[in-house]
């Protein structure tokens, strides 16, 4: 029995939650189980741990004597009397279907009674014969809807989220190097490549004899199933499905190896071709004078094998970072000596993006300028959502006009970092904006973001994107496709064209580093780098510990080969300001000559000017936009509207979102939630928001 963390026991609850809720248990027992679920999830400490105390796990809020005994009994075997019993009727391929979009119990729990369906394949079919849309409930649309969501499913079946795989991968390596007389180890594949998921793991070591590696390996306590063991090669099954193939590699030929399960296949294979070209060949053993390509070339053939770099070198080029090894011209680059050198953690100098207990956060305020500054940052924007997402909390005008005042305090409260009075701001279904000119212009830094009616057809989609845009107090647009790795498609808007508008606009977009976003993707970063776009890479923290995701987003600036020059918060303060200004409808030179903001001026100072700051983009704007353009603006946005759009806002997509969570997800939610958060918000969540989060699924809190 591998030890369980505490992901695997909140999603054992998690999973009761939704069997119940097929069963049709009452609300408030589907509710209680989903809520522990969530507690133990983000327990800071294993949740283990606190069974062994006495009274420990009963001192949890929301957590009786009966879901801590539950807890006990999944820690103790991993399941309980209660889960054994459900499965029977409802096995596992049938709770899942209740994370597809468009679908929940309710409907499974139809699809199952009145079509007998339990499982994919029985849904797939089931949806092409055209049996869906006549069930009460369903009709064309949704049927239609159902057969996209299993065909996005289908493209990451059977991988893991990177960021799932992350903890357990790291563990494994270490424990490896622990072992007497091991020199290296190395994770390779995807995972080094640092894809947004991953389909197996590789691990190279090398020294070591080989009893006492693959003892340590296969005796881990994640791994569930041993399923080959040698001398060479060991491959196991972890608890959560990930396999894990372990490799023993002589040191003459690591770096080959290493380069070799690297990948991908694409670059290997231009590698092996400009070895070819130079008469030598190139294999898992090393860089040889030889003419057999598959076999181990003998020792005094070799010409490098033992690093990456010798190998690489001995090509004619420089080493190539493993996220650009995809055959996107890296190679041509290399030889030239013009690799881009990649963006790295240390080059940020802030998080412009993330939610307090405000709106749908964990933690407060101050909390969360804390700990950006804890992380070393010289700024952060905290952005809350507007007011058409509701049930996470949004801002309306009023609110944003009393956040004024709290910004400003924690400004005094938290000194030694700048705070941007931020908001991402949703575009409505047309384009406009949830929020009227007058609150926009009490904002330093509003992101534009797209969080419902994502499948609006491609022209229409275009035209609201870009109407978005052309607002001049928007910085950035948030997660802009929309995309959920697995669950949700992307909206299907134009990107060339957004992407022109924006470099024009001086509009940022964002890469999301929510592990199930990281939106935008690797490939449309590249395209917006290509366009003249500036990145911005943001966590969208709805936690302290959230902030660390931030490195999933770097993967993917780095996957697409930016430099600390071309993502807005690696730069200094002050020049990111001057950027926004300039993206906000200012002209650069009246605000610089107004402005000689040069040389850090002591923090207090520093930061009055920042508080006494939001007008000035506004007043810029007056100047370089008739008035008259920006009252028909105003008018152009009747309350109305956005108060219809609020109605509109489907429950469902929330809800499913939430329960989407593929495995990763919901784990690496798990580690970024520490106690705290959940004492905190049980005491500092406004009202309607902790209403409105119990309608929407406590799992889902999140809406990103
Ligand atoms: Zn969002
Ligand atoms: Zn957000």
């Amino acid at each position: 029995m591998p030890t369980l963390t505490n992901a695997d026991v909140g999603r054992v609850l998690a999973t009761l939650a939704t069997m119940l809720e097929l069963d049709g248990a009452n609300v408030f027992r589907v509710r209680a189980y989903r809520e522990a679920a969530r507690i133990v999830d983000s327990l800071p400490d294993p949740v283990g741990r606190l069974a062994n105390v006495e009274g420990a796990l009963e001192a949890l809020p929301g957590i009786g004597r009966d879901l801590a005994q539950k807890i006990r009994d999944i820690l103790a075997t991993g399941t309980t009397a209660l889960y054994d019993q459900l499965l029977g009727t409802y096995p596992l391929e049938l709770v899942r279907l209740t994370e597809l979009q468009g679908l929940g119990a309710k409907r499974v729990r139809a699809l199952h009674d009145a079509l007998g369906i339990r499982d994919r394949a029985g849904l797939e079919a089931a949806a092409r014969a055209g049996k869906l849309r006549d069930l009460p409930g369903f009709g064309e649309k949704l049927e239609q809807k159902v057969l996209h969501s299993l065909s996005i499913a289908e493209q990451v079946s059977g991988r893991m989220l990177l960021a799932n795989a992350w903890a357990v991968a790291h563990g494994l390596a270490d424990r490896l190097r622990a072992v007497a007389g091991v020199t290296r180890v190395e994770l390779a594949g995807s995972f080094r490549r640092r894809r947004d998921t991953v389909g197996d793991l590789d691990l190279l070591v090398s020294g070591g004899g080989v009893q006492p590696v693959m003892d340590a390996f296969t005796t881990h306590e994640q791994v569930a199933e041993v399923l080959a063991r040698g001398e060479t090669k060991s491959s196991v099954r972890l608890a959560d499905g990930l396999q894990v193939d372990l490799r023993l590699v002589p040191a003459e030929s690591f770096g080959a190896a290493l380069l070799y399960f690297t990948g991908s296949k694409e670059h290997n294979i231009e590698l092996r071709r400009v070895a070819n070209d130079q008469g030598l060949t190139l294999n898992e053993y090393g860089l040889a004078r030889a003419t057999d390509t598959r076999a181990q070339p003998r020792s005094a053939d070799v010409v490098a094998g033992r690093t990456e770099e010798e190998i690489y070198r001995a090509l004619g080029m420089d080493w190539i970072p493993p996220e650009l090894r995809e055959a996107h011209g890296e190679i041509a680059l290399a030889r030239a000596g013009r690799l881009p050198r990649l963006i790295e953690q240390d080059d940020l100098r802030g998080d412009l993006h993330m939610h307090t207990t405000r709106s749908d956060g964990r933690h407060t305020l101050a909390e969360m300028v804390r700990a950006a500054k804890n992380r070393g940052y010289a700024y952060v924007a905290i952005t809350e959502h507007s007011k058409s997402l509701a049930m996470a909390g949004g801002f309306d005008e009023a609110r944003v006009r009393r956040s004024v005042a709290e910004i400003d305090a924690v400004r005094r409260e938290v000194p030694g970092i700048e705070v941007l009075h931020g908001l991402e701001v949703d575009i409505l279904g047309d384009g406009r904006l949830d929020l009227d000119d007058d609150a926009l212009d009490l904002l330093d830094w509003v992101i534009v973001s797209l969080h419902s009616r994502l499948a609006q057809e491609p022209a229409e989609a275009t035209a609201r994107v870009l109407r978005a845009l052309e607002h001049p107090a928007v910085c950035a647009m948030g997660h802009p496709t929309g995309r959920m790795i697995g669950t949700r498609p992307a909206s299907p808007f134009d990107m060339e064209q957004v992407l022109e508008r924006a470099a024009a606009l001086g509009v940022a977009m964002e890469i999301n580093c929510q592990p199930d976003r990281l939106d935008l993707s690797d490939a449309h970063a590249r395209l917006a780098r290509e366009k003249g776009v500036t990145l911005v890479v943001d966590t969208d923290a709805h936690s302290m510990a959230n902030l660390d995701l931030m490195r999933y987003g770097l993967f993917v600036a780095r996957r697409a080969g930016l430099t600390k020059d071309d993502v807005l918060n690696a730069w200094p303060y002050e020049r990111m300001r001057r950027a926004l200004r300039k993206a906000r409808g200012g002209t650069a030179g009246t605000t610089a000559a107004r402005a000689p903001e040069k040389g850090v001026a002591p923090a207090n100072a520093s930061q009055r000017k920042t508080t006494a700051e939001p007008k000035a983009p506004a007043r810029t704007r007056a100047v370089a936009k008739p008035k008259a353009a920006a009252r028909t603006r105003a008018t152009a946005q009747p309350k109305a509207a956005a108060r219809t759009r609020a109605v509109a806002k489907p429950v469902a997509a929330v809800r499913t979102r939430a329960v989407a969570q593929p495995v990763a997800a919901a784990r690496t939610r798990a580690v970024a939630q520490p106690k705290a958060a959940v004492r905190t918000r049980a005491v500092a969540k406004p009202k309607a928001a902790a209403r409105t989060r119990a309608v929407a699924k406590p799992k889902g809190g999140r809406t990103g």
